[in-house]
This record gives C-alpha cells, sequence and structure tokens, in this order.
C-alpha cells in the first residue's frame, strides 16, 4: 500500500444510465424493481437505480462477512487507516464531481455541497484514518475489538456526509459494511462505491444496497448483522429499536429534533442574523439539528423578526447548480407536501405566517423562506419537526424562561446561544437537554467533535472517539492473545 494518489479525474460529472448494487467490490443487478432517481429541480430522472430485495441483502451480508473474516478483521489498523486516507484522497480528488452529482441528485445548492459536505466527506476520512492503528494490541491480531458486519441506513437531506459519518469510523474500527442509502438520493453513494474500486478496497468491506425502506428493514432482520447504525425519522427508529429489541445486534440512533435557537439582547446581533438564518435556511431547513425554533427575548424580538425579514428578502432561491444560489430545491415531493401541511396548520392555530417573495420555478419542488410569529409553545409549528425552511420565532423574558421553553420539547439534538457573555453562555448551556450546544454560532461540525441526541432524538454518538466507540466491543470483554517466547 502507499499513499499516491490516482490520476487526476477531469470529468465533472461522467454518470451512467444504470446503477446496479454495490456486492462484494462489483456491481451487479438487484432483484427489485428498478427506480428512477430524479433532480428535484427540475423532475427528469437522472439515473435507474437497482432496488435490493431480502436475496440481495443476504448476498452483501454474506459479501461483508467473508471479507470481516478473511481480510479485514485480519489487517493491520496501519493497513486500514491507509485505505481511508487513500479514500479521503480520492474524495478530495473527485470532490467538483460529487459536489455536482450531490446538488443534482439532493437539490442543495451547489456552495453548500462544494463547500460544506464534500470537504467534511474527506475530513470524517482522514481524521478515522488517523484513528486505525491506535487500535490494536499487541500479538492480539488486527481487530480484537470490531463487532463484525455493520448494517447502516442513511437519509436523504445529507446523503454523501451520511455516509461518511457512517462508513469511516466502522471501517477504522475494523467492522465491514451494508450501507442502504436513501431512496431519493442514492447517487453520490454510488459515486463513492467508485472511488473504493480506485481504492482497491479488498472486496465485500463495503456493500451498497440501494432501495426503499423493505430494504432498509431486511438489513434491520438480517441475522447476520451485528450492529445497526439508522439516521432518520423518529417514527423508523422506534421500529427498528423494537425489531432489534431481544437480539445480540447493537444499535445507535439519530433521529429528529426541533432545536432552540435562543438569542439574548446582549447577544452580537448582526452575527446572530446571520447565525440564525444559516441555522434554518442551511440545507432548505432539512437539518436534523436545524434551528427552527428561535426563542428571542422579548424586548428585541420586533428588531430581529424586522432584520430577519429583510435578510431574507434578499436570499436567492432557484437553480442548486448556480453557484450564487442560497436556497436549493426541495428533495422530493413528498416532503414539500409535510411542510406546505405543516405551515397551513401554523395559519390555522393562529400563529402569523411571512413569506420571502421569491420566484419559484415552474418545475420542481420549491418552499421560500417562511418565518411564523405569534407562535405559542403548543401550535403544532413550535413542536413538530418541519424539516423545511420554516422558522417558528417564539419569546422568553428571564433566562430561566428561555430554558423551560428550550426544553419543552420532545427532542434534544441541538441548540444555540448567542449572548455576549460567556458566564451566562455556560450556565444555560449547562441545564439544556440537547446533545450539542453551539454558542454564538450555529452548525459547525467538526470530526473529532461527538454529536447525538437526548430523548427522542435518538441514542449513541457520531463523531470523535465516541463515534469511534460505537463499533467497538465494550472494554472488559477485549481479548489480548499475546504469544510468550518458548
Ligand atoms: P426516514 O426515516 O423515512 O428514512 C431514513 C432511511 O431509513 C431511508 O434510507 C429509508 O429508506 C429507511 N427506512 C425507511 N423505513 C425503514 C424501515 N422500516 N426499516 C429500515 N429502514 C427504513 O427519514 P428521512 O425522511 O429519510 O429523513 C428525515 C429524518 O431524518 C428527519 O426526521 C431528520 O431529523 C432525521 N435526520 C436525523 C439526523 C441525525 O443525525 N439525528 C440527521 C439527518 C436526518
Amino acid at each position: 500500500l502507499d499513499y499516491a494518489p490516482a490520476p487526476e479525474s477531469t470529468a465533472i460529472l461522467n454518470l451512467k444510465s444504470d446503477y446496479g448494487l454495490f456486492i462484494n467490490g462489483g456491481f451487479v443487478d438487484g432483484h427489485g424493481t428498478p427506480f428512477s432517481t430524479i433532480s428535484p429541480a427540475t423532475e427528469k430522472t437522472i439515473a435507474t437505480i437497482a432496488s435490493a430485495n431480502d436475496e440481495d441483502v443476504d448476498r452483501a451480508v454474506a459479501a461483508a462477512r467473508r471479507a470481516y473474516d478473511n481480510t479485514w478483521s485480519r489487517m493491520s489498523g496501519s493497513d486500514r487507516g491507509k485505505y481511508l486516507f487513500r479514500i479521503a484522497r480520492l474524495v478530495q480528488e473527485r470532490a467538483r464531481e460529487l459536489a455536482v452529482a450531490e446538488s443534482l441528485d439532493n437539490g442543495k445548492p451547489i456552495k453548500e455541497s462544494r463547500d460544506v459536505d464534500v470537504p467534511l466527506v474527506a475530513a470524517w476520512f482522514f481524521y478515522y484514518a488517523g484513528w486505525a492503528d491506535k487500535l490494536d494490541y499487541a500479538g492480539a491480531g488486527a481487530s480484537p475489538t470490531a463487532l463484525g458486519v455493520a448494517g447502516q441506513i442513511i437519509p436523504w437531506n445529507f446523503p454523501l456526509l451520511m455516509l461518511a459519518w457512517k462508513i469511516a469510523p466502522a471501517l477504522a474500527a475494523g467492522n465491514t459494511v451494508v450501507l442502504k442509502p436513501a431512496e431519493t438520493t442514492p447517487l453520490t453513494a454510488l459515486l463513492f462505491a467508485e472511488i473504493l474500486q480506485q481504492a482497491d478496497l479488498p472486496a465485500g468491506v463495503v456493500n451498497i444496497v440501494t432501495g426503499a425502506g423493505s430494504t432498509g428493514a431486511a438489513l434491520v432482520n438480517h441475522p447476520g448483522v451485528n450492529k445497526i447504525a439508522f439516521t432518520g425519522s423518529t417514527n423508523v427508529g422506534r421500529g427498528i429499536a423494537k425489531a432489534i429489541a431481544g437480539s445480540d445486534k447493537r444499535v445507535t440512533l439519530e433521529l429528529g429534533g426541533k432545536a432552540a435557537n435562543i438569542v439574548f439582547d446582549d447577544a452580537p446581533i448582526d452575527q446572530a442574523i446571520e447565525g440564525i438564518v444559516n441555522g434554518i435556511f442551511f440545507n432548505q431547513g432539512h437539518v436534523c439539528c436545524a434551528g427552527s425554533r428561535l426563542l428571542v427575548q422579548e424586548n428585541i424580538h420586533d428588531e430581529v423578526v424586522d432584520r430577519l425579514k429583510e435578510r431574507l428578502s434578499t436570499l436567492r432561491l432557484g437553480d442548486p447548480l448556480d453557484k450564487n444560489t442560497d436556497i436549493g430545491a426541495v428533495n422530493s415531493a413528498a416532503q414539500l407536501e409535510r411542510i406546505k401541511t405543516l405551515s397551513d396548520i401554523g395559519e390555522n392555530e393562529g400563529a402569523e405566517r411571512w413569506s420571502a417573495d421569491c420566484v419559484i420555478p415552474s418545475e420542481g419542488f420549491w418552499f421560500p423562506p417562511t418565518i411564523f410569529t405569534n407562535v405559542s409553545t403548543s401550535h403544532r409549528i413550535a413542536r413538530d419537526e418541519v424539516f423545511g425552511p420554516v422558522l417558528s420565532v417564539l419569546t422568553f423574558r428571564t433566562p430561566a424562561e428561555a430554558i423551560a421553553k428550550a426544553n419543552n420539547t420532545p427532542y434534544g439534538l441541538s441548540a444555540g446561544i448567542w449572548s455576549d457573555k460567556g458566564s451566562r453562555i455556560l450556565a444555560v448551556a449547562d441545564k439544556l437537554r440537547a446533545g450539542v450546544i453551539w454558542a454564538n454560532t450555529f452548525n459547525r461540525f467538526d470530526p473529532a467533535s461527538p454529536f447525538g441526541g437526548y430523548k427522542e432524538s435518538g441514542y449513541g454518538r457520531e463523531g470523535g472517539r465516541h463515534g469511534l466507540a460505537a463499533y467497538l466491543k465494550p472494554e472488559g470483554s477485549a481479548r489480548a492473545v499475546t504469544a510468550s517466547p518458548a
């Protein structure tokens, strides 16, 4: 193994019209009914994608098991790390192509896929590559503590980044993988499979099975899978926890959120306005940790809302592939319907709705940046996850009231605090029931930092050494077998 990068790719995007499943190192036909993946900005088909049925999932799990037994679990950590470094570098080399494919398939603005998603994907592989050789036990063989075959199921909002969050720590820890991408955004996972081929990753170490929820369910129920890592909705997560109960599978769940973004009257206001906008309108609000509830101190409510409306009126909605676009397309017709329904309910319950005056393209799925004021904590737009570009504004007078309102949700994934006073930030953060808390910033991600939720936002952490631990046997169950000289 060496670190030499592959020759640079000149093609920005060279898509095939049909994609198979990626099993045992190659693309193969699926036995389910193939489906189309479309661009949500134009509703045009990008490619036809194979669908995996139970038999295909079985083949993928068998390939992952063979790779685990014969190759990956026997390889030294430093060699596993070299593969991960190679993958990270190939992601960087093919960054433009991956960013264009992601924006095409998902609808997100190219400046986000180019500047956020794809660089973070490379960062995640670099980060976990560095862990791989820190886990070996002397003389014990390569990875005495890996779990085995990990089944990983991901959503459509950050298709490639969620893949990286799942695959990088699993491989670093010595597991092999069967991953199921979301049915509306399978494209970049399949381009990633090409990268694995370029990297010469041994066959079967990563398998990608595309398909609908039933493909995910087949993976969850497969007796050959040792761990399920799921990111998606709370409902499906709950079903997975039930399906797994009583088995010896390990599970981590990253589910929904309804984050409070708390703005005190001493906050740096220009910075806060940008942070609120980024907090909820980044990626069209399709973000589990989105700051969808703005809690603003009562005496600055009018100023903050006026400035937000002014700022939102400057955002450009449209073609995700235009580098000036701020708000791209909503990912699917179903998601658009959900956003519309919850917004209508918000209005019917008595909240005041304001939307930026955007020109909506005639084709595709679009929703303008929208703010609800006069929202009370009992309104559904203050409680349900919209997963779209919709901000609910509530007010508070005292820190204690801000904390009580912020915690008044079934979720507990993230929160933001804006204040000039460090002591106040620390005191409030201490009382928030959320897994991730940002101070005077929002939506910042780092592979070294653990990410995950409280309450109905799920359990387990991804990122950092905690994320790695989720793919290792608990300390104490590991055995180091060291032969002594005769
Ligand atoms: P979803 O739960 O419908 O789907 C997620 C994935 O699960 C998809 O790949 C889907 O095909 C699969 N799936 C569906 N039914 C299944 C079943 N019965 N068994 C196994 N797999 C099944 O969610 P979504 O609409 O794709 O994503 C949106 C949700 O994801 C939001 O609620 C959001 O908050 C959450 N999310 C959470 C995080 C996080 O880190 N906490 C990150 C991104 C998204």
